[in-house]
């Protein structure tokens, strides 16, 4: 299908104008396309080859006109590092519509009416790093928002430094937050409360909407995706940095990239964000904060269904979390069957990299091809006999393998990314960016969908992060 042939629903409108406020993107000065992403144009059931730069920059820029949009901005409110803010709210994106089950939703294209002290833009360095980061998740297999195409701009934008204005047109199935329900909750108004969290069973969770107890298994639904997704995290030492309520998406699915980080060398208790003191979003605490942002959810829900039966729900979340992280890390290991022990050897294992500041990604990736030779795994430790150690214990565990050495590295070449878009990674393509020359951004596309795969060109990202940039912290202004 062409674009011009692509028609939108907005089902959000039918909804009390409370929830909304329809507004026109405002465009910005000399557009042109940073990046286009075929896999997502197929989401949305265009055929990439009919699609053309002008009229994705059109698009992007809300200055193409698709058969049915009508561009409004959500109302949310939520808790920003534990204190409830009662009005936020779409203040720099516009969503534009529906097709084939993605909400189309430009980010940085204007004030709207929940812009609040904003300028309602995004600069190009977060767009582009918002652009690439969801089609990693997404390579990983874990949930996440997507992203059809990238603009940058001439517009002036003023962060720590004047910037460029960017936009990205991001997809998902549901762009409803936790923040969502907290403010139709906090304002009392409980008769909407029930209209969002129906609107929400209809769009994403059908399968209960006959079901007598519908909100309550929702809710239930919400866990499990929320600790499973939370799990996908800490498996590949992902760092979110910006879990306030408002960034929790009511389908489970990872939404507003900010500081995020891939972690470098191991360290439990890094913080991306820099303006998070005190490290309430640091990695290790990315479990329990999931698990208060749904109590935070619970209670918004509490109108509709009694604290008990929301709190068994939520009781459920320790057990998802680590079942899932469990499997994930066995994976990781190449082990076919779970053990007793192996909670052990993962616990291990993690101090083990902590002590001595082993690069995951290159580790993991490294020990994918675990024969026995141990010298490529020692390299990368400052604490070699710890390793040796833990290496012992893995021997006698992978002893217990049915699976045969070469389809465990089989398996875990397919587990364990060979590339992850680090921070210093993805700064080379901005900094190239911001010069209008856009091929780095394009390839680490190319890298972000295929991050199992060889891509010789790119082998220096492969490797341990050079000193000067690891584990760094990165401002929240964007
Ligand atoms: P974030 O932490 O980026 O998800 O943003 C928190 C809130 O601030 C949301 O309501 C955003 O819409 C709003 N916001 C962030 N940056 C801007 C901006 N430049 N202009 C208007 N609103 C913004
Ligand atoms: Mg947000």
């Amino acid at each position: 299908m062409k674009l011009s042939n692509l028609t939108l629903n907005t089902p959000y409108l039918s909804l009390d104008p409370i929830f909304y406020h329809e507004v026109a993107p405002t465009p910005l000065h000399n557009p042109r396309l940073v990046s286009f992403n075929p896999g997502a144009a197929k989401l949305l059931g265009l055929d990439p080859a009919h699609l053309t730069d002008e009229e994705l920059e059109k698009l992007l820029n809300g200055t193409l006109f698709l058969e049915g949009s009508r561009p409004y901005a959500m109302c949310y409110a939520g808790h920003q590092f534990g204190y409830y803010v009662p009005r936020l709210g779409d203040g720099r994106a516009i969503n534009l519509g529906c097709a084939n089950g993605w909400n189309l939703q430009l980010k940085g294209s204007g004030q709207t009416l929940y812009s609040r002290q904003g300028d309602g833009r995004a600069v190009l360095r977060s767009s582009i790093r918002e652009y690439l980061i969801s089609e990693a998740m997404n390579a990983l297999g874990i949930p996440t928002s997507r992203a059809l195409a990238l603009i940058s701009s001439d517009e002036k934008v003023a962060r720590e430094r004047w910037e460029r204005g960017a936009i990205v047109l991001r997809l998902a199935p549901s762009w409803i937050r936790f923040g969502s329900f907290e403010y139709f909750f906090h304002t009392n108004k409980h008769k909407e409360l029930e209209s969002l969290a129906d609107f929400l069973l209809q769009e994403s969770f059908p399968q209960f909407v006959e079901s007598e107890d519908a909100y309550l298994k929702m809710y239930g639904e919400i866990v499990k995706r929320t600790a499973e997704m939370i799990a996908g995290w800490q498996s590949v030492g992902f760092n979110h940095g910006v879990m306030n309520t408002d960034n929790m998406s009511a389908i489970g699915i990872t939404i507003d990239y900010g500081p995020f980080a891939f972690m470098d060398t191991f360290e439990s208790g890094y913080i991306c964000n820099h303006t998070d003191a005190q490290g309430r979003y640091s990695y290790d605490n990315q479990p329990r904060i999931g698990y208060w942002n749904l109590e935070r959810l619970a209670h918004a829900l509490s109108p509709l269904v009694t604290h008990e039966k929301l709190q068994t729900e939520l009781e459920k979340y320790g057990s998802y979390f680590t079942t899932r992280l469990m499997e994930l890390l066995r994976a990781k290991l190449g082990l076919d069957t779970p053990q007793e022990n192996d909670s052990d050897l993962f616990r291990t294992l993690f101090s083990v990299m902590e002590n001595g500041r082993i690069d995951m990604t290159p580790f993991f990736r490294t020990l994918s091809r675990y024969g026995g030779n141990r010298d490529v795994l020692l390299a990368l430790t400052l604490a070699p006999n710890q390793l040796n150690e833990w290496l012992d214990t893995y021997d006698t565990r992978l002893a217990q393998n049915t699976l045969s050495t070469h389809d465990r590295h089989t398996q875990m070449l397919y587990t364990n990314p060979k590339y992850v878009l680090k921070n210093y990674i993805l700064q080379e393509a901005i900094d190239a960016a911001e010069k209008d020359d856009f091929a780095l951004v394009n390839d680490l596309l190319i890298l972000a969908q295929n991050p199992y795969d060889e891509h010789e060109p790119f082998e220096r990202y492969a490797g341990v992060t050079p000193q000067q940039h690891t584990n760094l912290k990165l401002s929240c202004s964007s």
